[in-house]
């Protein structure tokens, strides 16, 4: 049991088949007291519900700092302390540098950067109280790599933007002992791609991974685990890469 009683905090984790939700499971497989944050009510407590007793699934907006407050006010009100945050909700969409119109520019920066921004400050300062806690965020190896698997050049932008802020928060909260890392997924089979992904690149992707192979949603959990215990103590402000070999740099 590796997060035995922590109060862990994932956002965008109501998704089926995706990363938020294969996280929590893991997270309450060890332990945790696990939040499901996610935009509808009822698919975050069915997510919540579907980790076992005692997890909590709320309605929150990342995007939006009213629906942040509320929902950290209910968690604290609930369970009185803030352990780890996985800033994991984000969107991405597949178009080219000149095809990005200014509402996708925003929309795309505003889930994955700004929301990575809202929900660390609206944790933080617990987590400052208790001079204790992780955050863990989401970027991509199409940061690391200037895109080319998915996501457009405004998703990439986004998620190299997630990796500066996560290093620059390491930087300002390691005093009060908050560790802030990232993990930067290769491929991973989820619905972000929204089914738009075609075989044939599917298999041109799979190709260029030494392990052979796509990543799973678990696969990413067990790292966010790693980042979340205590058996990454000493570590804050790394990138970890969950990408098969796929980017060796
Ligand atoms: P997913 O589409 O399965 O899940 C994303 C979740 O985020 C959904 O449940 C969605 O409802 C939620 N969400 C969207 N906007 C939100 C908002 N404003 N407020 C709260 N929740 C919101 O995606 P996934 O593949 O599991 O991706 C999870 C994270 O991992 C994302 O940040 C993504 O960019 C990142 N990532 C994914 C891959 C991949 O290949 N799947 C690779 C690298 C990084």
């Amino acid at each position: 049991m590796l997060l035995e009683n922590k109060v862990a905090i994932i956002t965008g984790a109501a998704s089926q088949r995706g990363i938020g939700r294969a996280t929590a499971a893991c997270f309450a497989q060890h332990g945790a007291r696990v939040v499901v944050l996610d935009l509808d009510p009822e698919a975050a407590q069915a997510s919540a519900l579907s980790c076992g007793e005692g997890h909590l699934g709320l309605a929150a907006d990342v995007t939006d700092p009213l629906s942040i407050r509320r929902a950290v006010d209910q968690i604290l009100a609930h369970y009185g302390r803030i352990d780890v945050l996985v800033n994991n909700a984000g969107i991405t969409q597949p178009v080219k540098t000149l095809e990005i119109g200014l509402s996708d520019y925003n929309r795309i920066l505003d889930v994955n950067l700004r929301g990575t921004l809202l929900m660390s400050q609206a944790v933080i300062p617990t987590m400052q109280q208790q001079q204790s806690g992780s955050i863990i965020c989401l970027s991509s190896v199409s940061a690391q790599r200037g895109g080319g698997i998915f996501g457009g050049p405004h998703y990439s932008a986004a998620k190299a933007g997630v990796l500066g802020l996560t290093k620059a928060m390491a930087r300002e909260f390691g005093p009060d002992q908050i560790r802030i890392n990232a993990l930067t997924p290769g491929l991973i089979q989820t619905d972000i791609t929204g089914g738009l992904l075609q075989d044939e690149r599917r298999h041109a992707i799979i190709d260029g991974i030494p392990l052979g192979r796509l990543g799973t949603a678990s696969d990413v959990a067990s790292a966010a685990l790693f980042l979340a215990s205590d058996l990454s103590g000493y570590l804050t402000g790394i990138t970890l890469d969950v990408n098969g070999g796929m980017l060796i740099h």
